[in-house]
Formats: structure tokens, C-alpha cells, sequence
């Protein structure tokens, strides 16, 4: 297990686990790389800003930006980990195998059915207002799987859920594949899904150990 922290301002970003081509046809270099350098990036530039500033004021006890300051670190901390997640559990496509023994037991389980599941979970990331996310998270509070979306990185969270599947719906993800169609996009993400580190996600979930991705240190 992994014993040590990340210290403010400390937060890099993570290695892709392919290269920037290993996700096409699904999705084009271009989006990876751009999405991964750029956006990616900014986010974690801007957690650590964020950070460092919350430490400067703490030690000059002046508070006067810190409503702005939980904000950035709300959305660009969300932003670090939701994308750090979603760049492990794609695979180039139809590498991903089937979904594993608990992951299909707890989808049964908690949705009736694995193509319930997907039609829900799909609609759900289809509507999401703006940018933003469909996520499949264990929820401990309640021990089973719930759907939730994000609007942005953080808002429409529920509290102690664990996010196990992620798709990122901000039209920067598919815009230069898809342009506006999202839905389209939706459908053929499935292709990419890497099954083997979802059930390994939420293995570790379900024993009350947060999953850190294997890069996102
Ligand atoms: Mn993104």
C-alpha cells in the first residue's frame, strides 16, 4: 500500500499508460494529445497554484481570496482526478476483454442488468447541461454501484462515493472526432473501456481502499 502524501503544490501530470494514437479510430491523436498536455495540465497547474496560495495565506492569516481558492481547488483537484482515471480505464479498442466476475454481479445487482446499465449510464453522460461527466461509482455508504453525472469536474457529486468509471463529456474529449455529437461519441467510447482495471478498481473500492490509479502519484 501506498504510504506517503502529496504535499500542496505537489501534483504532477500523470504519464499516459499508451501513446497518443493507441485510442483511434475511437478517438484521433490529435484529441489525446491536446486533451492530455493541454487541458489535462492546466488542471493540475492549477490545483498546485491553488495550493500554494491556500499555504501562503494560512501563514499570513489573511483569508480574503479563499472562497475563490476553494473553488479552483474544488474544480481543478476534481478535474486531476476524475481525468487521471478516465485515461486508465480505456484501452485501444476491443483490448479491453469483457466485464469482469464483481463488476457484472454488482452491475446486475444494482441496475437489473448490464444493458440497463449502459443505457442508463449513457443517457445520463448524454444529458449532462455543459461540460462535464458520466461516472459509475461504488458508493460505501450504501455498498452498491451508483450512476452519477458531474457538471464541470465537482458539482452533482454525492459525498463518499468512489468514481470506478469515468467518461469525459467535455465537448474538448470528442469535439475534433464527433464535433457537436456526443451521443455518437457515447457509443463508441464502450469500445475503449478497459474492463480488467475497472473490476480492479472496484475490488479495492469495495475494501474500503481508495483505487489511485497507477499513474496518478
Ligand atoms: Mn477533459
Amino acid at each position: 500500500m501506498i504510504m506517503f502524501s502529496i504535499p500542496p503544490g505537489k501534483h504532477k501530470l500523470p504519464p499516459l499508460p499508451y501513446p497518443y494514437n493507441a485510442l483511434e479510430p475511437i478517438i484521433g491523436a490529435e484529441t489525446i494529445r491536446i486533451h492530455h498536455n493541454r487541458h489535462h495540465k492546466s488542471y493540475v497547474d492549477g490545483l498546485n497554484k491553488a495550493e500554494l496560495e491556500l499555504v501562503k495565506a494560512r501563514n499570513e492569516g489573511n483569508y480574503d481570496l479563499i472562497d475563490y481558492l476553494e473553488r479552483e481547488i474544488a474544480f481543478n483537484g476534481s478535474g486531476h482526478i476524475l481525468h487521471s482515471i478516465y485515461w486508465t480505464i480505456m484501452t485501444p479498442p476491443n483490448l479491453g476483454g469483457q466485464p469482469g466476475p464483481i463488476t457484472s454481479y454488482e452491475i446486475a445487482k444494482a441496475f437489473g442488468s448490464f444493458s440497463n446499465f449502459k443505457e442508463q449510464f449513457s443517457s445520463a453522460a448524454e444529458k449532462v447541461e455543459g461540460s462535464g461527466w458520466g461516472i459509475l461509482a461504488w458508493q460505501p455508504a450504501w455498498r452498491r454501484l451508483v450512476i452519477l453525472t458531474a457538471e464541470k469536474h465537482e458539482n452533482l457529486t454525492q459525498w463518499s462515493s468512489i468514481p470506478i468509471l469515468v467518461v469525459d463529456v467535455w465537448e474538448h474529449a470528442y469535439y475534433l472526432d464527433y464535433q457537436n455529437k456526443r451521443k455518437e461519441y457515447i457509443s463508441r467510447w464502450w469500445e475503449l473501456v478497459n474492463w480488467y482495471e475497472v473490476e480492479r478498481r472496484l475490488i479495492l473500492a469495495m475494501q474500503g481502499i481508495t483505487p489511485l490509479t497507477m499513474n496518478c502519484l
